[in-house]
């Protein structure tokens, strides 16, 4: 595959476009949809690339990796967000630097978080990460589990509570994509029907984006459509 930054500025559009597409499909309006751009495993050159290209939200899985590269994007305006699973032992560094954490599933990660974000710095932001479909390989809270870490979680202070994460099982058929995102939604709906005011749905992902936005994601974490294959 070519790699140049010509071509990431075509698959950058080309993303975009198709984001557009399924937004306008689902009746919904283009701007309530951000493009994260997953950056993991992308050296600081591919996203400063990126971000000449007006891309703004960055993600990140592994901790040494992203500190590294925030460092050398230091003089530039980014949003970034960790996406990856969060260690007890990682949380300061991630308290520290980021925006946004996506993948929040257990209480004592997020009293660290809380406890460790600088008083400086506005309320970081976070998302729940549900196991949506139930599988033991990955994180996530339980459904059943939920409405009592959304409750404890949005009594926190230092943090933000904005929505809910999920990376269901991988389906080829549209519909079933669209079904495991219809019920992250529902669990949404029903958390804001219990007063939680949560504005945020991070779900979505290279191969299932558009199923994604037109069951009501408002953030799609992309990486292969945008930067192509992982290097190893
Ligand atoms: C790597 C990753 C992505 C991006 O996946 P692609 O299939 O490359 O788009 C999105 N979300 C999370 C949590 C990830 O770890």
């Amino acid at each position: 595959m070519l790699r140049g930054p010509q071509n990431l500025a075509q698959r950058i559009l080309e993303v975009q476009e198709r984001m557009a597409r399924a937004a306008a499909r689902a009746g919904r309006n283009a701007q309530s949809v951000t493009l994260l751009a997953v950056s993991k495993a992308q050296p600081a050159e591919v996203v400063r690339a990126a971000a000449d290209c007006g891309l703004r939200d960055f993600g990140e899985s592994y901790l040494q990796e992203a500190l590294a590269k925030l460092d050398a994007l230091r003089d530039r305006a980014l949003q970034w967000h960790f996406v990856g699973r969060i260690q007890a032992n990682k949380t300061r560094d991630i308290a520290e630097a980021f925006a946004w954490v996506h993948a929040v599933d257990r209480l004592r990660i997020a009293e660290r978080l809380a406890a460790q974000r600088p008083h400086y710095a506005a309320p970081l932001n976070v998302c729940l990460q549900v196991n949506i479909g139930g599988e033991a390989s990955k994180g996530g809270v339980a459904h059943a589990e939920l409405p009592g870490l959304a409750a404890a979680v949005a009594r926190l202070p230092r943090l933000a509570l904005r929505g809910l994460m999920c990376i269901p099982p991988e389906e080829t058929e549209v519909a079933r994509q669209r079904a495991w995102f219809r019920e992250l939604h529902g669990l949404y709906t029903a958390l804001n029907s219990a007063g939680l005011g949560l504005d945020t749905l991070s779900m979505g992902m290279s191969g299932d984006f558009e199923a994604a936005i037109e069951e009501g994601a408002t953030i799609v974490r992309v990486g292969t459509a945008l930067f192509g294959p992982r290097p190893a």
